[in-house]
């Protein structure tokens, strides 16, 4: 089983043609809601992926919720562990695009900040019975660090995706089984500038010398690449006319997820897992845009 644990937002986003000044009403926008978060995205993506997924939240009281839990199960994930915090909105994120692709973005982390420790303990039974748990960074820090320590201490691998890179217990780093990173996270946990593969590729020994088993650092539409202590596999991008880059790394990590669970060799894993975000640029909006297993294979297979 993959255990994800992680935020569930809702998101809502107008398009205008220039962005508003302070003070300033911009008339006429186009407005779009869906469903966001960086955990839901990688569980979605995971379970379209073909992974048997648990999805580990907390969620809240407004209108757009009940559709949420819903889209999760039409997904056939176990929401058994998606807690409903009383009182309080989901995470919300509001979002204003401009014509150049250019933005304002904030984020309301809402019920996400409720899923304490505590829930953490409360969902241990679907804890234990992963095979890999996979986590991002839209939930309180002590919440990662206890799912850290609970899963080394059972042996279960954990595969976080260090998104979006914060203030972290650096020394909590190599506990982590396999980090995945696009260039800014990168460079922000290596403590340096990351501007092309070059500087991605020392960023990630500095990593794994400090004991990370896996680092995985996705460079857009230039690939990704995975560095272990004795290798390093890299896989180009798939050529594909990019509409939406959103949840591109969440589709990837999703996805590399299910092939790690598959028992995948890791360049068929980094293969699969580039062809699932391939696919998902290709589409508008984030869980929307996760493409399913037999949409993979038949990709892979052209
Ligand atoms: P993030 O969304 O976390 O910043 P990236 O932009 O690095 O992550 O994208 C993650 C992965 O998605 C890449 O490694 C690549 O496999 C795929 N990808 C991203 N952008 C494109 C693109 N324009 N064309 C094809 N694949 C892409």
């Amino acid at each position: 089983k993959i255990v994800v644990i992680g935020s569930s937002n809702v998101d809502l986003i107008m398009k205008m043609d220039h962005l508003p000044e302070k003070g300033e009403t911009v008339t006429d926008a186009d407005f779009f809601q869906v469903y966001g978060g960086k955990g839901a995205n990688q569980a979605v993506a995971a379970a379209r992926a073909g992974g048997n997924v648990a999805f580990v939240s907390s969620v809240g009281e407004d209108a757009y919720t009940p559709q949420m839990l819903k889209n999760y199960k039409n997904d056939s994930i176990d929401t058994r562990f998606v807690f409903k915090e009383v009182g309080i909105a989901s995470g919300h994120a509001l979002i204003m695009i401009g014509d150049q692709g250019d933005n304002y973005l904030s984020v309301a982390p809402g019920a996400n900040y409720n899923l304490t420790p505590e829930r953490i303990d409360e969902a241990l039974p679907v804890l234990e019975k992963a095979g890999i748990i996979v986590m991002q960074y839209e939930i309180p820090e002590e919440t990662i660090k206890h799912v850290i320590d609970l899963s080394n201490a059972r042996n279960i691998p954990v595969l976080m995706n260090f998104a979006p890179a914060r203030q972290f217990d650096f020394s909590y780093i190599p506990k982590i089984d396999i980090l995945v990173l696009n260039e800014v996270e990168a460079g922000f946990l290596a403590g340096m500038q990351v501007k092309n593969e070059q500087d991605a590729e020392k960023a990630a020994v500095k990593l794994i010398e400090q004991g990370v088993v896996k680092v995985i650092i996705t460079l857009g539409a230039q690939g990704a690449f995975m560095l272990t202590n004795d290798q390093k596999i890299a896989v180009p991008a798939f050529k594909v006319d990019a509409v939406d880059t959103t949840a591109a790394g969440d589709t990837f990590c999703g996805a590399f997820a299910v092939a790690n669970a598959e028992g995948m060799i890791p360049a068929d894993a980094l293969r699969f897992a580039s062809a699932a975000a391939a696919l998902s640029v290709t589409q508008m909006g984030a869980q929307p845009s996760a493409p399913t297993r037999t949409e993979i294979d038949k990709f892979l297979k052209r």
